[in-house]
């Protein structure tokens, strides 16, 4: 019988860059010390948006102005969209190649052009931020350009009588949330993620909304590829959390970044359906929004789903999502 398992990662505190925490992509060794390296001047280009090429091998990396040292691993950050408006050409080997300093998600560096690829322009919809008008406050984000007007911390407290299921210690600042979509998902598997959103939006605790803004998204919703950090063969849905060192309104400590995803390959292996699938979304979705793995295999935040058909958010699993928004 086979289970999926689905994981969740709490990256401690902010690091620098979004996903590069795990593993070894950090490192900083120089490359190729002995090699001479001449560079071109920089050349200004039309801001252009750009992304990791699919098949990237393994030993691509951004670098430093002149190859001086790695920055970090073009593989682990194939899902950033990534701003470019200077180009150089550096020598390497005897060869001259063109390099882009690309910008996006925290990350900076130059990487060679043949690593990249346009990403298509976000269409200029009128996509109008849907703010929902909720008697909900609306508060640390607008205070906080501000600085003498902090919002009061509040203490969370359990009610007793209740049950919860577990949670990260961690949750947004404001319950109106956004996510997007990498921009290269199809409709298909932004509906399953639809449903999974509708299916906590229906509870009346936070309220997610769309926005096309993938970079700036509180919640960013992705496919993963099956080699991508913390993935072990058993692995459908994941989610990568990152937390400030700050308190938030509600008192816990303040969501910094979300990347959810999918691996389709892996629901495939599985022959999950459209119904499974959805369910581990709706799963995936409850970690980012600052739940953690429950021990009653009735809730969805249960990490090995009982029957993904029938079964629903619980209310322990409501119950936490008001503790963590301060809705109780
Ligand atoms: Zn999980």
């Amino acid at each position: 019988m086979k289970h999926n398992k689905l994981l969740y990662f709490i990256l401690g505190t902010l690091a620098t860059t979004l996903l590069g925490t795990f593993g070894t992509a950090h490192s900083t060794q120089p490359v190729q010390a002995k090699t001479k390296v001449q560079t071109t001047q920089i050349v200004k280009t039309k801001p252009t948006k750009y992304w990791v090429k699919p098949n990237v091998s393994n030993k691509a990396y951004a670098y430093t102005a002149k190859l001086g040292k790695k920055l970090f691993k073009l593989k682990t950050h194939q899902k950033v969209v990534f701003t470019s408006q200077y180009q150089r050409k550096i020598k390497v080997s005897g060869k001259y190649q063109t390099y882009r300093y690309v910008k996006g998600n925290n990350l900076k560096g130059w990487v060679k052009s043949s690593y990249l690829t346009k990403a298509s322009s976000p269409t200029a919809t009128t996509t109008t931020t849907t703010t929902p008008t909720t008697t909900e406050t609306t508060t640390s984000v607008t205070n906080s350009s501000s600085s003498s007007t902090t919002t009061p911390v509040k203490t969370p407290v359990k009610d007793p009588a209740k049950s919860y299921t577990p949670d990260q210690g961690v949750s947004w600042a404001s319950s109106n949330i956004t996510y997007a979509f990498y921009p290269k998902m199809n409709n298909s598997e932004k509906a399953l993620w639809y449903s999974a959103i509708q299916e906590w939006n229906s509870v009346n605790v936070v309220n997610l909304s769309e926005t096309s803004d993938y970079n700036n998204a509180n919640i960013k919703i992705t496919n993963v590829a099956s080699n991508s950090d913390g993935v072990d063969a058993h692995t459908v849905g994941i989610s990568y959390i990152q937390r400030a060192t700050t308190r938030n309104p509600a008192g816990f400590y303040a969501m910094k970044s979300a990347v959810i995803g999918i691996l389709p390959e892996q629901a495939i292996k599985f022959n999950f359906d459209y119904a499974y699938t959805q369910f581990i979304a709706v799963h995936e979705m409850g970690h980012a929004l600052g739940l953690a793995h429950s021990t009653d295999e009735n809730d969805v935040m249960y990490p090995n789903e009982k029957d993904p058909y029938t079964q629903k958010i619980t209310e322990a699993d409501i119950n936490t999502l008001k503790y963590l928004y301060n809705k109780q």
